[in-house]
């Protein structure tokens, strides 16, 4: 199999890398025999050997190293990387389409030749996201607005955010929710549905807003009741700190500080009209 090698700017700016990177390519920067198997060397490999494996795994770098090992020249490895390389990121592209007829390969391409190269190389199963469903409530009186910090680990640690719960509630369960939190209710509507897709998990939100006639004086001072950590984390602000003892880590503030203090996650976007100054 005769590959030539290309002298570009890509060639350039890897020559540099490797030097950066000592024994990363040791091919091109000190002349040894390694076959650089990256991803467009794994996707050429794939194709060219019609390699039909899953191709992010040990064996299929393995399948790879020992396949071009087999095809490398002794004198020019580097040239030799650094062509497929540029195949890679020029002919022999990812998707569906590699430019097969532009390819030198071609005559040698095992799945160019049962026409497969859009097939191949074989990708892990995508994992499906989960879906998870959630009520969020917008609870708050003419001037001020109910509010919580979420845990300091995991999805959108330590952001801001509307009381929520997991599940669809009813009307009647939102409310009582709301009583959960001191709050009486004067009047509750259903907000449009929304849904945010995360990287792993899709929210699928019912909203809710809840206005109540005023906050419980004491909301913010009942200092018996338990702080969790989450809470003790609002310290420093005087304002949360103030509410940190209302239940499940809220607290309240005024509209006005939303707005200037307060960043939600735009996996709220739908509902922040509805914090807007009445
Ligand atoms: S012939 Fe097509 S699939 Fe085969 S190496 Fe060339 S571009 Fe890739």
């Amino acid at each position: 199999m005769a590959i030539t090698a290309g002298r570009g700017t890509c060639r350039r700016r890897h020559v540099r890398s490797c030097q950066s990177t000592k024994g990363r390519c040791p091919d091109i920067a000190f002349g040894e025999k390694i076959p650089a198997v990256d991803g467009n060397l794994l996707r050429v490999f794939a194709r060219l050997a019609l390699y039909e494996e899953e191709i992010k795994t040990p064996a299929a770098s393995a399948a790879a190293k020992v396949f071009f090992m087999d095809r490398m020249p002794q004198d020019r490895p580097g040239d030799f990387n650094q062509a497929l390389m540029d195949l890679g990121a020029g002919i022999c592209t990812p998707g569906s389409a590699p430019r097969c007829g532009d390819c030198p390969l071609r005559d040698c391409c095992r799945a160019a030749a049962v026409d497969r190269a859009g097939e191949l190389p074989v990708m892990p199963a995508k994992k499906a996201r989960s879906i998870e469903k959630r009520t969020i409530l917008v609870i708050r009186d003419e001037d001020k607005i109910l509010l919580r910090r979420r845990p300091a680990r995991g999805l959108l640690a330590g952001l801001y955010e509307f009381p929520n719960e997991a599940g669809w509630l009813s009307e009647d369960q939102a409310v009582r929710k709301a009583r959960e939190y001191g709050c009486e209710p004067l009047h509750i509507r259903a907000l449009a549905d929304a849904r945010h897709v995360f990287t792993h998990k899709e929210w699928h939100m019912r909203g809710y807003e809840i206005r109540i006639g005023s906050f419980p004086e004491n909301a913010g001072n009942d200092m018996d009741r338990k702080i969790s950590l989450e809470a003790e984390a609002v310290k420093g602000n005087p304002e949360e700190e103030r509410h940190a003892a209302m239940p499940g880590n809220c607290f309240i503030t005024t509209i006005r500080s939303l707005q200037k203090k307060y960043a939600l996650p735009s996996a709220y976007a739908v509902y922040f009209p509805h914090t807007a100054p009445l």
